[in-house]
């Protein structure tokens, strides 16, 4: 099952989504995301549960 995460769902007014065959390369895609696009180089704890809760099984 591959999964799925929007960053709206986290970030407000960001449209930006993926998908990837599973969390672990999700992931990377989302750092890297968060990097080239919110500046995050370091994703907080908080933030990665928060991603966590919001992907969807595709
Ligand atoms: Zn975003």
């Amino acid at each position: 099952m591959a999964k799925k995460f929007a960053c709206g769902d986290v970030v407000d007014g960001c449209a930006w989504s993926t998908t990837a065959k599973d969390e672990n390369e999700l992931f990377e895609q989302i750092s890297e995301h968060a990097k080239n696009v919110h500046n995050m180089t370091d994703i907080p704890d908080e933030v990665i549960q928060k991603v966590k809760s919001k992907i969807q099984e595709v």
